[in-house]
């Protein structure tokens, strides 16, 4: 049997290679920081990961990491309500809901868990999920899983909104579901008329804030932060494995039935193992220090801006972005791979996308800022933007 199932997936995966499609893995030998080794021995600055506010290898973290090994142990070997519940998952959830200004918390192994058991539990086939074209995999997922009613509006599109959620009346409920950040344009979800469509058509809003929890806002509380609407959205998800740390866990925040209502029938929190207390511990270090003072939210700021200050004035085609998300348009895919692969060699590490990842067309390098780095850093990007970018005849 095997020898056929083997020769169809060498098939498949040769597919892939020849669409030029193939997803090859970089070795990195040093911690996940502003300036990371290859194992080439190359030293190259990193503009492509998700660790928005510079906590990855965090002195801090790490020592409340060490800390929780000693008092409270390695693994939980349990779920959360067998024998998989310590005082340190409970502090967690209430800072987690402090932080966000939301009633309570639930914690997963992954965001990807929390938004793949959230809608079954609380929805059924005469409710409406209304949800954005762009919305990250595991809400695609999610959804799948869950017998309402499906409705999809154009990526950001609040017309299309209207028009979905007028066909929605028929259903009992509704829920409007986005990414607070899109992860390719770096766009914000417009939650201000998210809120007055929710009011004029009876709808509840959940938003995935794993790209913008820590990010957007002037203290870093999300999407809800910046359109000035604290405990308004009734579901919030997000992810432990971005800005708070990037190690792994995710958690649904919200309205307190809500949650509650998950800890009795969310599948991948009833039947997943409870996350290791040195993780946990570490979350919570995180929300002590990103609660209390905004150093590494002002940090991400500042550079952001000033990344995108600098390589428009160089003149380079970006993307408006209100996330640490700089979408450098090139439009072309094969010039969007050289282009990342020239800026390698100049010691940058970023990512051309192409599709299908972005609509055709479309293709750019994604730049990611990081609180971990200094203006030095971001100077020796810009300046090998602006190298490549005239090789290339992408800058005049
Ligand atoms: C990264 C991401 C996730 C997945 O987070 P994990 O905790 O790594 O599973 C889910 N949703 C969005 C919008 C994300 O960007």
């Amino acid at each position: 049997m095997y020898n056929h199932y083997q020769e169809f997936l060498t098939n498949a995966i040769d597919n892939i290679k020849t669409a030029g499609l193939y997803k090859g893995e970089r070795i990195i030998v040093s911690p996940q920081q502003a300036e990371i080794t290859l194992s080439s021995g190359q030293k190259v600055l990193n503009f492509c990961m998700n660790n928005y506010l510079g906590l990855s290898n965090n002195k801090e973290l790490i020592e409340a990491a060490k800390e929780a090994l000693n008092t409270h142990g390695y693994g939980m070997s349990s779920v959360r309500f067998i024998c998989g519940t310590q005082d340190l998952h409970k502090t967690l959830e209430k800072k987690i809901a402090e932080f966000f200004g939301t009633e309570d918390t639930i914690l997963y192994a992954a965001a990807f868990d929390a938004n793949g058991g959230v809608f079954e539990p609380l929805l059924d086939t005469e409710d409406a999920i209304i949800s954005d074209s762009l919305n990250h995999a595991s809400i695609i997922d999610g959804v799948r899983l869950c017998k309402a009613e499906r409705y999809r509006y154009e990526n950001a599109d609040m017309e299309d909104l209207e028009n979905q959620l007028k066909a929605a009346q028929k259903n009992r409920f509704r829920l409007i579901v986005s990414d607070g950040v899109f992860s390719m344009d770096g766009n914000v979800a417009s939650l201000d008329k998210m809120l007055l469509l929710a009011e004029k058509y009876d709808a509840m809003i959940m938003l995935d804030e794993s790209h913008s929890a820590g990010v957007v806002g002037k203290t870093g509380r999300g999407v809800t932060e910046l359109y000035n609407a604290k405990g308004k959205v009734e579901i919030i998800t997000g992810t432990l494995g971005k800005a708070f740390g990037g190690a792994v866990g995710g958690f649904t925040t919200g309205k307190k039935e809500i949650i509650e209502f998950l800890r009795q029938r969310s599948r991948p929190y009833l039947f997943s193992n409870s996350l290791p207390p040195m993780i946990v511990n570490a979350g919570i270090k995180t929300f002590d220090m990103v609660s209390k003072t905004t150093t590494h939210q002002d940090k991400l700021h500042k550079n952001t801006n000033y990344f995108m200050e600098k390589m428009s004035s160089l003149g380079f085609d970006l993307k408006p972005t209100k996330s640490a998300i700089c979408a450098v348009m090139l439009y072309d895919a094969k010039l969007a791979q050289t282009f990342a692969a020239k800026l390698l060699e100049e010691g940058i590490y970023v990512i051309g996308f192409s599709f299908p990842v972005v609509a055709n067309g479309q293709a750019r390098i994604r730049v990611q800022l990081s609180a971990a780095h200094q203006t030095e850093h971001i100077d020796k990007c810009v300046k090998a933007f602006a190298k490549v970018g005239k090789d290339l005849g992408v800058l005049k």
